[in-house]
């Protein structure tokens, strides 16, 4: 886990006046160190996993909390549950295929929205922390094979 990472999750809960208790150290550890977006009953199991005397009601405590604070954002991808995705440096940003699921983060770019963000801030009066930016269609991958099908 970058260190980093973990440092800002316990800075935002510190400045919101909350603790790292037991279950918010290991629902960050499973977030950060997850290679995917996983869902709220993927990070129950993989907490209880870990530490068997949390109680599944305190990560699904711990997730809104996270939510609360900015530190994740729910997203909906393939099935009823939601993702959480971690936002630490204000922004996270996906190219989904609606074909086979998969998900490019382009966070190696510089940020399209940056801009834009202030705009609105200024726009609406609204103190903005970070945005989720989604696009969506088809791989290359699924689009040659969509293509290679219709004809
Ligand atoms: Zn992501
Ligand atoms: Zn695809
Ligand atoms: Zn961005």
């Amino acid at each position: 886990m970058s260190k980093s990472a973990r440092q800002q999750i316990v800075e935002r809960l510190r400045n919101a006046g909350y603790k790292l208790t037991k279950p918010r150290q290991h629902v960050a550890e499973v977030l950060l160190e997850s290679h995917r977006h996983l869902s709220a009953p993927e990070i129950v199991e993989l907490v209880l996993a870990t530490d068997d005397s949390i109680g599944r009601m305190s990560v699904y405590r711990t997730l809104e909390l996270f939510a609360s604070l900015g530190i994740v954002r729910p997203a909906f991808q393939d099935g009823p549950h939601a993702h959480y995705v971690v936002i630490l440096d204000g922004h996270h940003h996906h190219l989904v295929c609606q074909q086979c699921g998969k998900v490019v983060h382009f966070d190696d770019m510089p940020c399209p929205v940056q801009e834009l963000e202030k705009q609105l801030g200024d726009t609406y009066g609204f103190h903005i922390s970070g945005h989720f930016l989604e696009f969506f269609g088809e791989c290359h991958e699924c689009h040659q094979k969509l293509h290679a099908e219709s004809h």
